[in-house]
């Protein structure tokens, strides 16, 4: 299992990592690191230093001193330029980081269901468009006299970035892309479980030439590091992926200065399936929506509904789908699905797995965790559950593993009614071959995104962003762009 060859990271040659401030690795002012570890194997992978309130103050000095100095005098090319040359960087370091992010979280290495190089290269392109496309406004006014009125638009300031584990790389490009974008600069607090790919972008952003203390990263603990950041006076805005539960926390922390959020927070994503869709397609989307990251998204689907005429058949297929991926090392070619990101995480999902017969509902198939040669690591089957109501703790609260709850319904309002009775709005999926239905579903179901005959699908372009408890404020498109852009109106007589 523990295999690890030539290209294992050269940044892990020291595996004591330090904090990353103003362009270089400092210690944390009151020492101390904490372990981080490789969830395949449940070994300690590298120490991270545990960075707290003095440091995140430290660097957040640090990324205003680059706001108000040398980053203010970058032009909109020269911005775009320097998003550009970081873009050949990770194309060439593109195998290390992915290395580094497997072995931190278990994301497989080679799967296809690895987001592909193109995949954050696209991202980054995008963003290195908009660093040349913001632009303020000319209002015509009704104003007396000879007034004219503009809107005028500059970068918000120093951003903080919390950042997740189940997709670290993803989830600091969807802030470093509109910080380096606008103008701003940031202090990023990636997850204490997953923090290694990040540190590493930090020094490659230097190399590219963004200039010291534009990106800082400390390391550390939610509680420590993560609140400091969240509650720090000189930070203008939080963007924010996590639990709904630290979401709340950081909306009480910005009341101190009144900070802009975003937060894109849980989810209990439905997938509807109706008894005209194309099963062949069906079966494998609604699967992958729920097992991809091994259950790890925000936006997996996971309260799988399922026309009652079909319902015995797809939960069949479901099953089966579940039981042909491959779930093991993630550094093995072939593996679809690594581990879950850690004992606590592994407990979690568990412990709903036990739930669920508990309450009424079938096992159909998987459920346990994986032994033998995996034993030392945080891996469980695909699972799958039949009989669930919309009511059961299953179908109700964010599992974050690969557990599928499936509902059966009769028509399409029933479909609606019980895919909206949910707390959450983040994803959602319909599959069927009829425009009307789909139209149906596409306006009244109540979540940031609807997939229709595909599921999780992302664009730069277009975005990501929750309804109700899953947060607010759009990732992605000139949305997001808006949000690190502050306004001004200027009236000129
Ligand atoms: P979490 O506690 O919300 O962590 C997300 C990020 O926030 C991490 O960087 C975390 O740092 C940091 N953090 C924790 N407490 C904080 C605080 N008081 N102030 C500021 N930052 C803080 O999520 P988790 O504990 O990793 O996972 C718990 C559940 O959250 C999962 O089971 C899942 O349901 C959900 N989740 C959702 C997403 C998503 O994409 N929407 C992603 C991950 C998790 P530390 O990790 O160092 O504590
Ligand atoms: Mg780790």
């Amino acid at each position: 299992m523990n295999n690890i060859s030539s290209d294992y990271p050269a940044f892990l040659a020291n595996p004591e990592k330090q904090i990353f401030i103003d362009g270089q690795w400092v210690a944390p002012l009151e020492g101390g690191f904490i372990p981080t570890h490789n969830p395949a194997t449940g070994e300690v992978l590298a120490q991270l230093a545990r960075g707290r309130a003095a440091d995140v103050d430290r660097a957040v000095i640090s990324a205003r001193r680059a706001f108000e100095g040398p980053w203010s005098r970058f032009t909109p090319a020269q911005r775009q330029q320097v998003i550009m040359r970081f873009v050949e960087l990770l194309e060439r370091h593109y195998e290390e980081l992915t290395m580094l992010e497997s072995l931190d979280m278990g994301a497989p290495l080679h799967g296809r269901l690895r987001p592909a190089k193109g995949g954050f290269v696209q991202t980054l392109l995008y963003y290195a468009s908009q660093a040349r496309s913001i632009h303020g406004e000319t209002i015509p006014n009704s104003l007396p006299g000879n007034v004219t009125t503009l809107i005028l638009k500059a970068p918000v300031g120093v951003v903080g970035g919390i950042i997740p584990w189940n997709a670290p790389l993803f989830g600091q490009f969807n802030v470093i892309g509109p910080v380096l974008a606008t103008g701003c600069t940031a202090v990023l607090k990636p997850a204490e479980d997953a923090s290694l790919s990040v540190l590493r972008t930090a020094e490659l952003l230097v190399e590219a030439g963004v200039p010291p203390g534009v990106v800082n990263v400390v390391t550390g603990l939610g509680s420590e590091a993560g609140a400091a950041l969240a509650a720090h006076r000189d930070v203008n805005r939080v963007a924010f992926t996590g639990s709904t539960a630290t979401g709340r926390e950081i909306i009480k922390a910005s009341a101190g200065n009144i900070k802009r959020l975003q937060l894109e927070l849980g989810g209990k994503s439905p997938d509807i399936v109706f008894a005209d869709a194309d099963l062949e397609r069906a079966v494998p989307g609604v699967a992958m929506g729920v097992y991809s990251n091994s259950g790890q998204i925000c936006f997996a689907g996971t309260r799988v509904f399922v026309q009652r005429s079909i319902y015995e058949q797809f939960i069949d297929g479901l099953a089966a789908y579940g039981r042909s991926l491959k779930v093991g090392d993630p550094l093995a070619v072939g593996t679809q699905l690594g581990p879950l990101i850690s004992q606590r995480q592994l407990d979690q999902v568990l412990g709903y797995v036990a739930k669920g017969p508990q309450e009424g509902a079938a096992l159909v198939s998987g459920g346990k965790r994986l032994g033998g040669p995996l034993a030392g690591g945080y891996f469980v089957e695909p699972t799958v559950f039949g009989n669930v109501t919309n009511t059961m703790t299953i179908a109700r609260e964010e599992i974050f593993g690969p557990v599928a709850s499936v509902i059966p319904f009769d028509t399409a309002d029933e479909a609606l009614t019980l895919a909206n009775a949910t707390d959450y709005g983040l994803g959602s999926g319909v599959w069927s071959s009829n425009l009307g239905t789909v139209m149906k579903m596409v306006h009244g179901i109540q979540a940031g995104t609807v997939w229709v005959n595909c599921y999780g699908l992302l664009d730069p372009a277009v975005g990501f962003g929750g309804w109700k408890q899953s947060g607010y404020g759009w990732k992605g498109g000139t949305a997001q762009i808006e949000g690190y852009l502050a306004q001004k109106a200027a009236y000129i007589a």
